[in-house]
């Protein structure tokens, strides 16, 4: 691809901005020698204003999502891209979010520009475990494990049972809930089936990806060792 569509891709601007940021010499190699649109150099030796460019397409992010953010593109509110550099808002490939989490949930959110990827892992035939921790209104009745482990579970306007999901209490009110799918508001569903209402809900794992020491609002672009942990 040429350097300045790669470039204005990357969101630095339109091709336009970027064949003047050739001009002004702000676009170097490693090395600080000025490069033109018809070189060719290897991605990590590029530099704008003596910055690295930012990362290739196949970006995969890590995001702790706060409370509050919704997984959306256009909401009035905030939004998890305002939480991520602005170029990384426009560029192209889009950067989409794996699943949501609602306003009200924290917790481990992924995002990409890898549509591929993006279907592998919401896929069902992938089965890739997503972990929940949630604080409860009530205490748990105490057969909830069951239930949730059966198979059986309906939920209203549904028409197949829920999958097998493992629930583990941490304390009277609390509980952690490992699901192999994603219907929509399906932890709060889960347990307003049971007649409990989640209090807080927050996800702690995707796979064998934990949040770790990502505080709310961090992010982290993931290697292929942290991609690997998913599946
Ligand atoms: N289940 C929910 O109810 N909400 C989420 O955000 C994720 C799972």
């Amino acid at each position: 691809m040429k350097l300045v569509k790669l470039i204005a891709n990357l969101g630095y601007g339109s091709r336009k901005d970027v064949a003047w940021m050739f001009r002004e010499g702000r676009i170097t190699d490693a090395d600080g020698e000025v490069l033109y649109a018809d070189d060719k150099v290897d991605h990590a030796r590029i530099r704008i204003d003596g910055e690295p460019l930012d990362p290739p397409p196949g970006l995969v992010l890590m995001l702790h999502k706060p409370l509050g953010v919704t997984c959306s593109r256009k909401d009035p509110g905030r939004v998890v891209y305002d939480l991520l550099p602005p170029r990384y808002r426009v560029r192209e490939p889009a950067l989409s979010t794996v699943g949501r989490l609602d306003r009200d949930t924290s917790g481990l959110l992924l995002l990409t520009d890898d549509g591929a990827l993006l279907h592998r892992i919401i896929s069902p035939k992938a089965d890739v475990a997503k972990v929940y921790e949630a604080t409860l209104a009530e205490d748990l009745r105490g057969d909830e494990g069951a239930l949730f482990a059966s198979g059986t579970l309906m939920l209203e306007s549904e028409t197949t049972p829920l999958l097998p999901a493992r629930l583990e209490a941490l304390g009277p009110r609390q509980a952690r809930l490992t699901l192999h799918e994603g219907r929509y508001h399906q932890v709060r569903r889960m347990f307003a089936a049971t007649g409990n209402q989640v209090q807080t809900l927050h996800r702690v794992a995707v796979g064998a990806l934990a949040l770790d020491a990502l505080a709310p609002g961090e992010w982290c672009a993931l290697g292929a060792d942290g991609v690997a942990r998913i599946f």
